[in-house]
């Protein structure tokens, strides 16, 4: 029996899933595999673990898992559903990368699908599930992929036990073929459940002509229109990246500012819009220029490897490589921006996968009387969290990606047009509560060369971690592995490769023909070095780092170094567009501070070789020696989010290490001291071991051909020249051999993460 408040049981009532209970549960009773699709917002991922609470599946100690592809879905979702069902969060729970709040009390456990791959690996049955909920499958993570093709093995394999585990695939009405007509994955074809979703008609508006390039400004004169002249309805604009959004929210705020309101409580955004009128008054009297937009870059966190997010990716993005459009919005150039409009009040809020959840929270709460609510989202409000009243949705028609070169590995981020199936899902944002309107900025001719569905992303990119995984679940022949949709026979070849090169994977013998080699290559089973490297939630080459650092007590750096490269990101970015000139010279000081700084971080001698992993050690150490502290961070250019991350790694990965050799009492020290010259040319030879793959030989003066090549790098996989990038201790020093951790190209290919080896 559940207690629910009468606001959530009404509120419940309108869903159109609800009319579906009694056919959903039937076809789970009846059928180990049951597929769920239905427009965003129709219920699904609320409303289904609670039809299954109610049903009896977690009595006698059965756990309901749900896996979302990202983080935000699975902490939001668990925070909504546990409070709908007027339960504690002890009950209803998440588990994501870095934290979760599960306890022995836990019945419905909300997780990121990374986390219960994890779990497979511990417990390949899932024992402790009764059911499990493959939510979000259209988005076709990696991590759900797999998780798809393992539970169809497992499925069959707990009937056999007695102890039937229930399967519930979970998608937008999308290509699901992939999921029914592929009798590989599910021999007898699963039934699907279509929940009809009150959907009102939309009326989709093209462009007459595409912008070139400026889509933010375009974004910015459809939102001010639609205000000035449409009834009444709440805005949502798709835009591509977090800076992106923050610039966007300032300009309107800036035009559409409202005063504070008495009786409601204050938050910040309410603060930050009576604080931008005053901005505003205040740079009338003094230069235009002060009145430019501010790039919040407060809120950076980053990427876990295990934790696939477009968008979160693509969030820091924007930080990195100092994109070009987002901060190029010419504001103060359009009329609108020269005069706030104190009579139309627009509430403006932000939202993207990086906010802090309870900045989130606040698009589910209606907007302040006699305003109108525009969000600003990148492609998170496509489908993983739905917003109430919303009426128009303005859709720039792209997406930030990051893009892998199948072969090298190479990554860019670029901004591409959105598939068909992507315009559509993100039109139908606006028909939730009344007919609605969908405006986007690319006109129809654009819009029919769209692709008709985005690719999964196991086909774009790099997949050895993948491929480590499972073959430490025995997964031997991954080829033959039920897929959804299989990644490229080139990109399973290339992990095989590195795996084996790793010593990850027994190398198969080199007798019989070229094919039967090849065939070989693509099915070698894991090494006992191999089995250690899966158990560390890291990449393969950083797993190597560890297996190999036991050594002259190397752990815990190599621990701070992987946990480092894992987190990426950790100082702060003052390459960007200053908006004033005394900004600019804000930026220069601080930007000639950290360069100092990263030299002392580097040391001396065999320590200043270790190059940039020298300075991401001694960024950490001195970080943790002060307490970790916001205050540490801004004054010493890091990132506060992402030194927290680093501290939660290590000690994820120093109980991962103590779990593997028992004898090594390892612990996280917060003190600890840099490494001598002898453990810092050990940690060369650890760090070359891991990144072997990735030498590059400096281009000696007599091979100079071209002028390309000036303090060139060459490298075995590609033909043409890197670089050491700039914010690299390296970068002056150019040594003749170097390892890098990853080619980002941006307006060429540059090496980051670079520490320099000895030649053989
Ligand atoms: P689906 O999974 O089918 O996309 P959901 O179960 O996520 O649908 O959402 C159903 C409804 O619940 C949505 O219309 C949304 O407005 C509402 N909802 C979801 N999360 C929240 C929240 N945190 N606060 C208020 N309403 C929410
Ligand atoms: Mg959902």
């Amino acid at each position: 029996p559940v207690d629910r408040s009468p606001e959530i049981q009404e509120a419940r009532l309108k869903l159109p899933i609800l009319a579906e209970e009694q056919v959903i549960m039937e076809a789970i009773n009846e059928n180990p595999i049951v597929i769920i699709c239905g427009e965003t917002g129709s219920g699904k991922t609320t409303q289904v673990p609670q039809f299954l609470y109610e049903a009896g599946y977690t009595s006698s100690n059965g756990t309901i898992g749900i896996t979302e592809p990202r983080r935000v879905a699975a902490v939001s979702m668990a925070q909504r559903v546990a409070k709908e069902m007027n339960l504690s969060h002890r009950v209803v729970s998440y588990q994501i990368r870095y934290e979760g709040n599960v306890t022995d009390e836990t019945q419905i456990k909300f997780m990121t699908d990374g986390v219960l791959l994890k779990e497979i690996q511990k417990d390949f049955l899932l024992l402790k599930y009764k059911v499990v909920i493959i939510d979000e499958a259209h988005e076709r993570s990696m991590y759900t992929d797999i998780l798809i093709g393992l539970l169809s093995r497992i499925v069959p394999l707990r009937e056999k036990k007695g102890l039937p585990l229930k399967l519930i695939i979970m998608s937008a009405t999308l290509r699901i073929e992939d999921f029914t007509e592929n009798n590989r994955l599910f021999s007898v074809t699963p039934p699907v459940i279509q929940v009809d979703a009150r959907q009102f008609p939309v009326t989709v508006h093209f462009n007459k002509k595409t912008p070139l390039d400026d889509y933010s400004g375009e974004c910015f004169r459809k939102v001010c229109k639609i205000h000035r002249m449409l009834p009444s309805g709440g805005i949502l604009v798709f835009l591509t990246g977090q800076a992106e959004v923050h610039s966007l929210c300032r300009r309107l705020r800036k035009a559409f500012p409202f005063q504070k309101n008495n009786d409601a409580g204050v938050d910040d955004d309410r603060e930050e819009s009576v604080k931008e009128i005053r901005k505003f008054k205040k740079s009338r009297k003094q230069k235009k220029a002060t009145a430019l937009p501010q790039i919040d870059l407060d809120n950076y966190s980053v990427v876990p490897v295990d934790e696939g997010d477009e968008d979160r990716d693509a969030e820091i993005d924007d930080d990195i490589a100092g994109s070009d459009m987002d901060l190029d919005l010419g504001d103060g150039d359009s009329e609108e921006d020269e005069k706030p409009d104190l009579s139309l009040p627009l509430y403006v809020l932000p939202l993207y996968s990086l906010l802090a959840p309870e900045k989130q929270a606040k698009v589910f709460r209606p907007p302040p009387p006699g305003t109108r609510l525009c969000v600003v989202a990148t492609n998170i409000a496509e489908t993983s969290l739905t917003i109430p009243g919303i009426k128009y949705v303005i859709d720039c028609g792209k997406v930030k990606k990051r893009f892998y070169d199948k072969i090298t590995g190479v990554s860019s981020f670029r901004v591409t047009w959105i598939s068909q199936a992507s315009a559509n899902q993100r039109a139908g944002r606006a028909g939730r509560t009344e007919p609605g309107h969908c405006y986007r900025l690319y006109s129809s001719a654009v819009f029919m060369d769209f692709e008709k569905f985005s690719a999964p992303e196991i086909t774009k990119r790099p997949v050895e971690d993948l491929i480590l995984q499972m073959k430490a679940l025995n997964i031997e022949k991954v080829i033959n592995f039920p897929f959804p949709t299989p990644p490229p026979v080139e990109a399973l070849a290339a992990a095989e490769e590195l795996l084996i090169a790793l010593g990850a994977l027994k190398e198969p013998p080199l007798t019989g023909r070229l094919k039967e080699q090849q065939a070989a290559k693509l099915s070698c089973p894991i090494s006992p070095l191999g089995r250690v490297m899966a158990t560390f939630p890291v990449a393969p080459r950083y797993g190597k780092m560890l297996a190999l650092s036991k050594q002259h007590d190397c752990l815990p750096y190599t621990i701070t170094i992987v946990s480092a490269m894992t987190v990426r990101e950790l100082f702060e970015e003052f390459d960007r567009p200053a908006v004033s000139e005394e900004e600019t010279v804000k930026l220069k000081g601080k930007k000639a501070r950290l360069l100092h700084i990263q030299k002392i971080w580097a040391g001396q001698g065999a320590l200043q070789k270790l190059g940039d992993l020298m300075v991401m050690l001694g960024a950490v150490g001195a970080c943790e020696y002060a307490g970790c502290t916001p205050k540490f961070c801004e004054e010493n250019g890091l990132r506060y989010k992402a030194m927290l991350e680093v501290r939660r790694l290590r000690g994820q990965l120093t109980t991962a290490v103590n779990s593997v050799c028992a004898d090594t009492g390892l612990y996280v020290d917060p003190k600890m001291k840099p490494p001598t010259e002898a453990q810092a040319t050990y940690l060369r030879q650890v760090v070359l071991a891991g990144l072997g793959d990735h030498l590059a030989r400096r281009v000696q003066a007599e091979e100079l051909l071209d002028e390309k090549w000036k303090n060139a790098y060459k490298t075995a996989l590609l033909d043409d020249p890197v670089f050491i990038h700039p914010s690299s201790v390296l970068f002056k020093q150019l040594p003749e051999f170097v390892v890098y951790q990853e080619i980002v190209e941006t307006t060429k290919l540059y090496m980051r993460g670079v520490s320099a080896v000895e030649p053989e």
